[in-house]
């Protein structure tokens, strides 16, 4: 199957069970104080689920297109290095609001994954929540027996409440859920680890697919939980790792998903895709990370200085410094990548294929400002080196903030000059300008610092984040 056929399918599976097929919301989250960019399937129906709105239709389904950068749910740093996360991905969805409830959402599941798909029941695993005496949970027992039916004992294991249980936020609906895993190991692979129990984190070829997850507590603001009336169902798969699955692939990139970017690129930049891994990890990056930048743009969201119109930027930029690097890509490249994404999604997502020239126009002006300060910035790195061993901490810094250079770019270009750089300056050069824009934002909100989800997390601007985690990144080669 194509990747449109197993799209299309499973929106005709879930319309020949009575559902309603709705259009994916933008990608970009406007008027949700909350949110910066749609996270998942659900976050169009927040007010179904909390009782703020009628419901019209009782079982919905879809495809939306998700944006994890940012946030509680933030894979970016993920992205190239595995298979699997991607910044923007799609959602395929179905729901059930006080309709349908665990019986009829695990066994849809599983008539589409083996009737539909034909997917391999030997390779699949579900999980359930094990429950958690400190809140006087149960094991959710149901969701167990209802699989038991279909799939033998020993592949249902349990999980705790970090993976198994969902909540939206500190009050309001929540519930147990139940994952999907896939195992893509070789047949030899799995004849020599026989008997391991596998879930999503333990291989790389072992993946989560997808979440079904029941919603039958409402969380009161003492923070006890009682049930609710209706019960809902909120399921969340992702798309390019069905993809992945259905088409024997060990990697989403390997799809049809991806290969014609992959391709646009390889063909472009003259190095084979599985040439080398740095080549291919810039590659993977640059074919996942303009479709954030496309959809965020063709959704309204341009690239700018501050809140998501920073992060879009960062992504762009992250991508432009990629193709720079390790392809070569001298000259303005990346938004030329839009037309063979617009060509994907026609008749999909039409929101970009309207939109291509516009876009591209947007992609091209931004790798033209940040190539010319690239540019600028290894100029004033080739002038400091001379004579120099080591890459002050403070220079460093200054690279990073005043040409936009990323810490692992200066890191790189002092390896080729057999230099080191000092990173514990850095680091305080870092950590002094965090403090300035701490001090900065009381009196000011200004244009880089970007406030988490529900103030869990404090961004200090996304320079500043990346940095911070690809200094530990490049200190563990
Ligand atoms: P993971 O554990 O792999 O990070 P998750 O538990 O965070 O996934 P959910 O919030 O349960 O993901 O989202 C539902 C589904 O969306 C997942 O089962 C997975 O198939 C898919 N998904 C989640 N994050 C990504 C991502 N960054 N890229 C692609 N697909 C994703
Ligand atoms: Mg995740
Ligand atoms: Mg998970
Ligand atoms: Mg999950």
């Amino acid at each position: 199957m194509t990747s449109r056929e197993i799209r299309e399918a499973f929106l005709e599976f879930f319309k020949s069970k009575s559902h309603h097929i709705v259009p994916s919301a933008p990608v970009v989250v406007k008027n949700d104080p909350t949110l910066m960019f749609t996270n998942a399937g659900m976050n169009q129906f927040k007010d179904l689920f909390l009782g703020e709105a009628a419901v019209k239709y009782s079982r919905i389904a879809d495809t939306q297109r998700c944006l994890r950068v940012s946030g509680k749910h933030n894979d970016l740093e993920e992205v190239g290095i595995d298979t699997y996360h991607h910044t923007l991905f799609e959602m395929l969805g179905n729901w059930s609001f006080g309709d349908y409830f665990k019986k009829e959402a695990i066994a849809w599941a599983w008539e589409l994954f083996t009737e539909v798909y034909k997917l391999d029941k030997d390779r699949l695993y579900v999980t359930i929540f094990e429950g958690d005496d400190s809140e006087g949970l149960v094991r959710d027992q149901e969701a167990y027996d209802f699989w038991k039916e279909f799939i033998a004992e020993d592949r249902i294991l349990l999980g705790n409440k970090k993976d198994n249980f969902w909540e939206m936020g500190d009050m309001g609906p929540c519930g147990p859920c139940s994952e999907i895993h896939y195992d893509m190991r070789t047949d030899a692979e799995r004849a020599s680890q026989k008997g391991q129990e596998l879930v999503n984190a333990d291989h790389p070829q072992v993946i989560e697919v997808w979440n079904l997850v029941f919603m039958q507590f409402n969380r009161l603001k003492n923070g006890s939980l009682e049930p609710l009336p209706a019960k809902h169902v909120d399921t969340g798969m992702g798309f390019e790792r069905l993809v992945r699955a259905i088409q024997g692939k060990t990697s989403n990139y390997d799809t049809d998903v991806f290969q014609p970017l992959i391709a646009y690129i390889s063909q472009k930049s003259g190095v084979q895709y599985g040439a080398a891994e740095k080549t291919d990890i810039a590659m993977r990056v640059l074919s996942d990370h303009i479709r954030a930048v496309s959809f965020a743009i063709a959704d309204g969201q341009l690239p700018s200085n501050n809140k998501a119109g920073y992060v879009i930027r960062r992504i762009l930029r992250r991508a432009v410094r990629y193709a720079y690097t390790f392809l070569d890509f001298k000259q303005p490249f990346f938004h030329e990548l839009v037309p063979v994404l617009a060509a994907q999604f026609k008749g999909v997502f039409d929101e970009l294929y309207q939109q291509q020239d516009f876009v591209e126009k947007v992609v091209l002006e931004e790798e033209i400002s940040f190539l010319r300060t690239l540019t600028t910035g290894i100029q004033r790195f080739e002038n400091y080196v001379e004579g120099n061993q080591l890459i002050d901490g403070d220079f460093a810094f200054e690279l990073f903030d005043t040409y936009g250079f990323p810490i692992d770019l200066t890191e790189l270009l002092a390896r080729e000059k057999g230099l080191t750089v000092d990173m514990d300056a850095f680091d305080r050069a870092l950590l002094a300008q965090k403090e300035r824009s701490r001090a900065a934002t009381t009196t000011d909100t200004g244009d880089w610092v970007i406030v988490g989800e529900g103030d869990e997390v404090e961004f200090v601007g996304y320079d500043a984040l990346e940095a911070t985690t690809r200094i530990q990144k490049y200190r563990k080669v």
